[in-house]
């Protein structure tokens, strides 16, 4: 099993040894950084465990900090072997409308270091209310700038998305949204994607799947993202856990090589 993306650094050292013991089994796990303070640590954490590696970045409700100093620290720490993406970056209008234009450049700094580092570039994308602008702006943006390694991290199955994920060969990342009841428009999108393009992560400790909505979440309960993801492509969870694992390597290539 793989997480591909939390935020191990979210929790109290206790609770992320603890949830480290119960995800003792999995493959790899992906921790991800959003400033950084929290990048340091997301590394520093890759570094203790050998099942983790760490993705560094600068979330989109963090870009008021970009600065050149933030940007010579994000480009030396991304160069460190157990790091095997940039972001997540992307565009959030739910938390910090305001942001857009210094969200863009955070965005357009990223995406050129994980150009220069060969690395994959992970996607935040929000909306502020039903307007679904910020899908709308990230598939006008992908359209443009075209990254070679695209990951569509919480994907909301917006059909934009869809279409440009698609066009790119980016990977699709479902989290428990995936198994909430209303979200049987994201289960319908989920059914034809492509299979060799879905990836499964848990994003804790937000977004625990079902029947742990209201507790925090953790690695370990990305079982039940796939279990429904299974469920919904006609699969055991058994056979999904095998392609999503080997989706998820030959995307972050954590066994392999950096280059
Ligand atoms: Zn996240």
């Amino acid at each position: 099993m793989t997480d591909t993306h939390c935020h191990l650094d979210f929790m109290q050292p206790q609770e992320t040894a603890q949830a480290l013991r119960e995800a003792h089994n999995f493959r790899a796990i992906l921790t991800i950084g959003t400033n950084p303070l929290r990048n340091h640590n997301s590394l520093k954490l890759a570094q203790e465990n050998p099942q983790v590696w760490a993705a560094v970045g600068l979330h989109p409700t963090e870009v008021g900090i970009l600065s050149p100093e933030v940007e010579a620290d994000l480009e030396d720490l991304a160069k460190h072997p157990k790091v095997r993406a940039i972001g997540e970056t992307g565009l959030d209008f739910y938390w910090h409308p305001q942001t857009k234009a210094a969200q863009y450049k955070a965005l357009e700094f990223q995406h050129g270091l994980a150009r220069k580092l060969n690395l994959p570039l992970i996607f935040h994308v929000r909306s502020a209310k039903d307007d679904h602008r910020a899908e709308l702006e990230v598939a006008a943006w992908l359209r443009i700038n075209r990254p070679p390694k695209t990951v569509l991290h919480a994907f909301s199955g917006h059909p934009r998305l869809v279409e440009m994920g698609l066009e790119l060969g980016a990977y699709f990342s479902f989290a428990g949204s995936l198994t909430y009841k209303r979200n049987e428009a994201l289960r319908e999108a989920a059914k034809s994607l492509p299979l060799e393009k879905i990836i499964v992560e848990t994003d804790a400790p937000f977004l625990p799947p079902e029947p742990y909505r209201g507790k925090p979440n953790h690695p370990a309960l990305s079982r039940f993202t796939l279990a429904k993801l299974a469920e919904v492509r006609g699969m055991t969870a058994e056979e999904l856990e095998t392609v999503t694992d080997a989706n998820a390597e030959r995307c972050f290539s954590f066994f392999g090589l950096r280059l």
